[in-house]
């Protein structure tokens, strides 16, 4: 019999075209009044902090807008610091999944220094709730629904790396989606963080903690993604096509916050966070690849993925599930985004440090299907290198 278990968060989810408009009516009604916004300098340039400044007036009091990709361990003691001195009392989190996951942090260390403890001393005790956060996502990495977030520090031999954080209570309380806030994402930035959110789908459709809402959720994400990403492509200000592309994300968000996710996510993380690789760029390399690892035990998983992008056939589920692969890969070849580590500058000499890494990676080690030893780590990077 199956059986299934997994935590929903009380949330708000305000999704339409210009719902950057209800901001200050939103935190009125809640009473929120001293308000730290975490966001990247692109949204001072463009003006969007402005007119978030203008919606709360005095009630923003800690504007930190200086968020650099990969939630930088330096970064998040300023920004705390911040926080403190203005005894803020809500975060909103304005960007990709680095601001917002600089917001999370914000929020959870918060409470772990106040109460004058780390986070690994006070992880798993309930301490009561967190301060709110507010997340405005303008990328379709869908951390703006998920209770995790990954802090990236130097450690002590030298290497980057990336702890992950779960904590249910870091959920944002508030989300609100704007497709015009995406108008001026990039092509590149587009078609990444979209296979990230597609990543999202299909990793939660073979999860091994996979449940009924998460898999529906998926597969009507997979479709959405699937039929916008070229239209946003080829035409940034396409509303319509911005909107669809929004709540494929959005449904992929749904979908990551209640599973656990696996290969992908596990290599993709290892890759950002010791190898600084940007996490769209890492989805679009890694991807195909880690279907294609997974085919053998998740075949009629994969093959439920095929069928939400159109592919239709006589054939077995594992013949349907490879026409699937493939049309992914052709996707993200026809996106014109890097394929090969080499591409994005990875020096062939760091794979083994990587294959290691990815070894001890939890995220990595809750794939259905593991890595038998350090070589089938070490020649899966190869392939994709
Ligand atoms: P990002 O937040 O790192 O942003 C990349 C760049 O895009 C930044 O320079 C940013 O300023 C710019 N940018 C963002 N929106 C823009 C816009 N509308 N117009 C122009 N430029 C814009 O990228 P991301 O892919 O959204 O997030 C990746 C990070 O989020 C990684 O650290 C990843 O691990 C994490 N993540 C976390 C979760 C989660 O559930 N916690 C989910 C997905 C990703």
């Amino acid at each position: 019999m199956e059986s299934f278990r997994f935590v929903l968060s009380a949330q708000e989810v305000v999704f339409r075209q210009s719902a950057l408009e209800e901001l200050g009516e939103i935190v009125q009604q809640h009473g929120w009044d001293r308000i730290m916004l975490c966001t990247s300098p692109h949204y001072v340039r463009n003006g969007i902090v402005g007119r978030i400044a203008q919606q709360l007036d005095e009630r923003l009091v800690a504007p930190y807008t200086g968020v650099q990709p990969h939630v930088q361990a330096v970064q998040l003691d300023e920004a705390v610091a911040l926080a403190v001195e203005h005894d803020v009392n809500c975060i909103i989190g304005l960007g990709g999944g680095s601001a917002l996951g600089m917001a999370k942090a914000v929020i959870r260390e918060l409470e772990a220094r106040l109460s004058g403890k780390s986070i690994a001393e006070t992880a798993g005790t309930n301490l009561g709730e967190l301060i709110p956060l507010i997340a405005i996502p303008t990328t379709y990495a869908g951390s703006e629904m998920t209770s995790v977030y990954g802090v990236t520090r130097r450690e002590a031999d030298g290497l980057l790396s990336k702890k992950v954080v779960r904590d249910s209570r870091i959920a944002p309380r508030v989300i609100i989606y704007d497709p015009e806030l995406t108008f001026d994402l990039p092509q590149e930035l587009t078609a990444t963080t979209a296979i990230n959110a597609l990543a999202h789908c299909i990793e939660a459709i073979y999860s091994r903690t996979r449940n009924p809402i998460s898999t529906s959720a998926a597969l009507q994400g997979v479709r959405y993604i699937h039929s916008f990403l070229f239209r946003c492509i080829t035409n940034g200000n396409d509303l319509e096509a911005r909107t669809g592309l929004m709540i494929g994300a959005h449904l992929g968000g749904v979908a990551l916050s209640t599973v656990e996710m696996g290969l992908h996510h596990g290599i993709c993380h290892v890759l950002g966070g010791s190898a600084n690789v940007p996490h769209g760029v890492a989805n679009c390399i890694v991807l195909p690849h880690v279907m294609r690892f997974n085919l053998d035990v998740y075949a009629a998983e994969l093959s439920l993925v095929a069928g939400a992008m159109g592919v239709s056939s006589n054939d077995t589920v594992q013949e349907i599930a490879k026409k699937g692969i493939d049309r992914i890969y052709e996707l993200i070849s026809n996106l014109g985004v890097p394929q090969r580590l080499r591409e994005v500058d990875v020096p062939e000499a760091t794979l083994p440090l990587l294959a290691e890494a990815m070894r001890k990676n939890h995220t990595v080690n809750s794939n259905p299907k593991l890595f038998q030893n350090d070589k089938e780590a070490l020649d899966f990077l190869r392939v994709i290198w």
